[in-house]
């Protein structure tokens, strides 16, 4: 079985048509490099009927789905695949009330599932950005007010956004971290996950950006009603329409995996044919959510 590819619904549904197809494809990237064993480690195993691996040290039978974020998926793979399709290749958002209703899924396991392809969208943080980069905060949620600046509107979830740019002032990758304040220690952690040192970072005039000037090339410029950040105020547009979808009255912790999967999507358009295949593959790496450690993973 190959790759999937591309975003045609029929030709998903032709490739993987069942639970088992799905299962078939889980294994593959679960097995590609060979069979590790997750209880003992040992390396040499068979394959047995139904996409498990046997482990031939200590007995262990381990299925596709173990350890990977598919684990325990109890409304059937297709379904599943089905979701993180719609949600790797549609350029809207879709809602977990909407999701539940077109996959026959209730609405809290549609969301919990949800959370789960989000997790796999966070950014591995590996490729910072390098070159021109443009970085300003926001607001969203709330009342819309139509003046500049910094709100203090508790009801507001704030961010802090950093957005890459070509030589032609295209964008090219954008990264958003959700943020408590405007204070130099909030706007530090976006710098030291997705910016790198020799990046040419601007800025607009906020006191809050000058300590990171010591370690990062820091440029500040008037916004002037942000006409000097153009192409982020558009990001900052299309971020705000795609979340309208969303309930925004959340926790930091949802409204960052919100953001991880803005930023998936917007940092892959221009790779859409193997996006979906791109999320499976980050599912199965990913270690499994348990529902039971949802608390400890919303207080983070
Ligand atoms: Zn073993």
């Amino acid at each position: 079985m190959d790759n999937f590819e591309g975003q045609s619904i029929l030709n998903f549904i032709k490739e993987l048509p069942n639970d088992e197809a799905c299962k078939a494809y889980l294994a593959k990237i679960k097995w590609s490099g060979g069979f590790t064993c997750s209880k003992c480690g040992h390396d040499k195993g068979c394959e047995k009927s139904g996409y498990r691996y046997h482990c031939y040290k200590c007995n262990h039978v381990e299925s596709a789905t173990a350890n990977t974020l598919f684990h325990k998926v109890k409304f059937g793979l297709q379904k599943a695949f089905c979701v993180v399709f719609e949600m790797s290749t549609s350029s809207k958002s879709v809602s977990s009330i909407q999701m539940g209703k077109r996959f026959e899924i209730r609405q809290g396991t549609a969301w919990f599932f949800m959370q789960k392809v989000r997790k796999a969208m966070k950014s591995s943080q590996k490729y910072p950005l390098s070159k021109l980069v443009h970085v300003d905060e926001f607001t969203v949620g709330g009342k819309e007010e139509g003046k500049q600046g910094r709100s203090y509107d508790s009801k507001k979830k704030k961010a802090v956004i950093a957005v890459e740019l070509s030589d032609k002032n295209q964008i090219k990758r954008v990264y958003v971290k959700a943020i408590d304040d405007y204070s130099a220690k909030s706007l530090t952690p976006i710098f030291e996950a997705h910016i790198s040192k020799t990046a040419k970072v601007i800025t607009d005039k906020w006191r809050g950006y000058e300590p990171l000037k010591k370690e990062y090339d820091i440029e500040q410029k008037l916004s002037n009603n942000g006409k000097n950040f153009k192409e982020l105020h558009i990001v900052i547009m299309q971020l705000k329409s795609w979340l309208r979808a969303i309930p925004t009255h959340v926790t930091k912790w949802h409204i960052q995996a919100y953001f991880d999967e803005f930023c998936f999507r917007i940092n892959r358009s221009q790779f859409k044919n193997s996006i979906f295949h791109k999320t499976i593959e980050r599912m199965v790496i990913a270690k499994p959510i348990y529902q039971e450690n949802i608390k400890q993973i919303l207080s983070v």
